[in-house]
């Protein structure tokens, strides 16, 4: 993690050190490197092109980074200037995407709800293509494309019904799952979809969850694909894209997850050898959605140590930041690396790291060997992904800054929130009784 990395004894994002982002900007603070994204993206782009397979082009390859992960606008600003495109879940992160400068043709539609509006929005912007969920999902977007005298390009999401071996809360592919249709179901499903008139059938999907650490599940789901996108090509609908899904995860604990280069040249052999001997050597266009192999070691959270609690039967680290501002432990009771910003030479003692917030469930590391002193500041590793997108202001606390460190310079790229802002939608009613 070399974005990350501690120079004479004091943390550092790039060039610089996080004790002058704390002392300028206050804490709690994400902290994003643009090296470390721009990096992290590049072993997308870079594989694809060491394949042969031009980003954006037809037969060649596209990245949608999925915009969930991480929203802010720099953010996407950065992946766009990059060439990505982006994989969204709502309207309200289209709107992100093109305040952001995105182009509406690198986009794709994921998510199990759409609403009319959301699909109105989608198709008013001639967005690339539409992962559906389900076949009422599918007349709604018919009917919906109809009003507007348009064809919505459609992919079906899959389940190709493949244990990805993750957390339940983000395995998605198996059948008990929300999420897809099932493989059974495709065909049918497809043969709906290609006898609709306002629906264009583009493409096939899937995402199997996310936090993979092994490809093995993604290339089974990948062979599931295969064998179905030759069945629709014997029935005569014929897809022009292969979206393989997001989930490629990164080693919080340390050890390794597969390398995105090594994944992708797995992939892309079978592909390549499938293209080669059922069509001609045609080529298909291959779509990745990632969001936490591209934004979660790209960003970190900086906090600061209220109070040191020495208890009889444990230790706590209070500090400045809580289960509002990174809800990852607490939700799926996640493992971030946590490390003094600042080396000192004081003994280390065993800390549970938790924040203000009136919950049990508010705690952001257990049991941490830390050598550390009240208003020491502490970096919570890898929380770039799933970190700001899921904050919230309960007890009424107010989102953290984030900024985005490039060389020697920090840019403030969302200011944090202030209380009054916090209840200014808010209104006492006139009551009449
Ligand atoms: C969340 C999500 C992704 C990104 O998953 P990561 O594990 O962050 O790579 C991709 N596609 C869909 C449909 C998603 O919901």
């Amino acid at each position: 993690m070399q974005h990350f990395s501690s120079v004479d004894g004091v943390l550092h994002a790039e060039h610089v050190p996080l004790t002058d982002i704390a002392e300028q900007f206050g804490t709690p603070v994400y902290v994003y490197s643009k090296d470390a994204l721009s990096a992290n993206y590049a072993a997308y782009a870079d594989a694809c092109r060491a394949h042969g397979r031009a980003i954006g082009s037809k037969g060649g390859a596209l990245v949608c980074y999925s915009v969930k992960s991480n929203s802010n606008l720099a953010v996407l600003n950065l992946l766009h200037r990059l060439g990505s495109g982006f994989d969204i879940v709502s309207g309200g992160e289209l709107l992100r995407v093109l305040a952001a400068g995105g182009s509406p043709d690198k986009v794709i539609f994921s998510g199990v709800g759409k609403t009319v509006e959301e699909m109105r929005l989608a198709l008013s912007h001639n967005i690339l293509c539409f992962n559906l969920e389900s076949i009422p999902e599918l007349h709604r977007l018919n009917e919906v494309a109809a009003a507007m005298g348009k064809r919505a390009p459609v992919s079906l999401r899959v389940n190709p019904n493949v244990d990805a071996k993750t957390h339940p809360y983000i395995s998605t592919g198996l059948k008990e799952n929300k999420f897809g249709i099932a493989f059974e179901d495709a065909l049918a499903t497809y043969r709906i979809a290609a006898a609709l008139p306002h629906i264009e059938v583009c493409g096939i999907d899937c995402h199997i969850g996310s936090q993979l650490l092994d490809d093995a599940p993604l290339l089974e789901a990948l062979d599931k694909l295969i064998e179905l996108i030759d069945t629709l090509a014997r029935e005569g609908i014929s897809i022009h894209h292969l979206d393989i899904g997001g989930g490629i995860g990164i080693p919080y604990e340390g050890g390794q997850s597969v390398a995105v280069g090594d994944y992708l040249a797995r992939l892309f052999a079978r592909i390549d050898a499938w293209r080669a001997s059922t069509h001609q050597g045609k080529p298909i266009q291959v779509m990745f959605e990632p969001g936490r192999s591209i934004s979660a070691n790209a960003g970190l959270l900086l906090t600061r140590v209220q109070y040191l609690k020495h208890g009889s039967e444990k230790n706590f680290a209070i500090v400045d930041a809580a289960m509002n501002d990174l809800a990852r432990p607490a939700m799926y009771e996640a493992w971030h690396e946590v490390l003094p910003v600042v080396e000192h030479q004081i003994a280390a003692e065993t800390y549970d790291v938790v924040g203000p917030v009136c919950e049990s469930g508010d705690w952001l590391a257990r049991a941490r060997q830390l050598a550390i002193a009240q208003d020491d500041l502490l970096a919570i590793m890898c929380a770039g992904a799933y970190g700001m997108t899921m904050a919230s202001n309960y007890n009424t606390r107010g989102r953290a800054a984030e900024v985005m460190v490039d060389g020697v310079h920090v840019h403030v790229i969302r200011e944090r929130e202030i209380p009054s802002a916090l209840f200014a939608l808010e209104s006492i009613p006139e009551y009449t009784r």
